[in-house]
């Protein structure tokens, strides 16, 4: 098989040539058709995130079909459709997989992090943590939802119910949860970068009633906010936009320090929040909502052993929507 790989942090992917995997027993093996690059897999190659698996192959929002499956799989059979998610491996037996939050299982595998990943021809995943997808579907534009959708609807449930909503960092993760947000009723305020015309364009043609800077206010005190940009000076700008009792969800997996605010910012009740990972749950019941929303992803695709460009140019947000890889 191809796959592009890190050897070491903060260094390009190299391109290399591997024997095909061998799916072992409970794992199947994906021919890949695409894979999604996400904001996290920025981190890993730049080292914001301690500890990969060395070398690596990157990548977890993965899309393709089945071409081996190891012994024990019984719910998955060769030629389906499937998605593999960041989520990878959880032990199911510490306290949190027991409390049914296996998000933040005490010994879990991630995909693209801690096992290899979708910068490849194909991938080997664990049968219990595929998603069976539909037969038919368009690969690229489903790709993205495998993290951007997955983790962007477990923030929007943790974010609460509020009638107006604000995303903070219109990138991959907002302009899927806009349309969510949308069709649940909902008005949705959309901040970019401070001058980013283009993105707040792109915002309001997804249904946000407004999109401004994030140095703006909002025109409404906001319910909710979820933050998708990895800047920590958006929490307390985020807590300034909401009313008392609404809630600030950081949905992303790395940040910036977090300045320091005056208590008052915080005070009447107002909450932060992390979300960190994913459950299976989140992915079958977000599954079964996207084809209901009729969510459209805007992706820019790239040649595999183009993955050094794909990330350099979500790096400097060169693009709207999600960018994916095709082998
Ligand atoms: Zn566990
Ligand atoms: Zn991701």
């Amino acid at each position: 098989m191809q796959a592009m790989q890190l050897i070491r942090q903060r260094s390009p992917l190299v391109p290399v040539s591997l024997p095909d995997p061998v799916p072992g027993p409970r794992d199947v093996r994906v021919r890949v058709a695409a894979c999604g690059v996400c904001r996290t897999d920025l981190h890993v190659v730049d080292g914001e995130l301690p500890n990969p698996k060395l070398p690596l192959i990157p990548g977890h929002e993965i899309v393709g079909r089945i071409d081996a499956v190891g012994e024990g799989v019984d719910s998955l059979r060769v030629g389906m459709r499937v998605g593999i998610p960041w989520l990878g491996y959880t032990c199911g037996l510490c306290p949190y997989c027991r409390r049914g939050q296996e998000n933040l299982c005490d010994n879990p595998q991630f995909t693209g992090y801690k096992r290899d990943g979708g910068y490849a021809t194909h991938a080997v995943a664990d049968a219990r943590f595929v998603f069976a997808l539909p037969k038919s579907g368009d690969d690229v534009h489903t790709a993205p939802l495998l993290c951007a959708g997955l983790i962007g609807w477990r923030s929007l449930v943790i974010a609460g119910a509020g009638e107006n909503i604000g995303l903070y960092g219109f990138g991959a993760a907002a302009h899927i949860i806009a349309q969510v947000a949308r069709w649940q009723g909902r008005n949705v305020y959309a901040f970019t970068s401070p001058g980013d015309q283009k993105g707040q364009a792109f915002a309001r043609s997804l249904g946000a009633c407004w999109a401004g800077g994030s140095d703006e206010a909002p025109p409404v005190l906001l319910d909710c906010a979820i933050i998708y940009a990895p800047v920590g000076a958006l929490v307390p700008a985020a807590l300034r936009a909401i009313r008392k009792g609404g809630r600030v969800v950081s949905a992303g997996i790395h940040m910036s320090d977090i300045p320091s605010f005056p208590y008052s910012t915080l005070w009447e009740e107002r909450g932060i929040m992390s979300v960190a990972n994913l459950t299976r749950e989140d992915g079958s019941s977000f599954f079964a909502l996207a084809p209901k929303v009729g969510i459209r992803t805007q992706t820019i695709t790239y040649p595999l052993a183009e993955a050094n460009a794909a990330l350099s140019d979500l790096r400097h947000g060169r693009f709207e929507g999600a960018a994916v890889l095709v082998p």
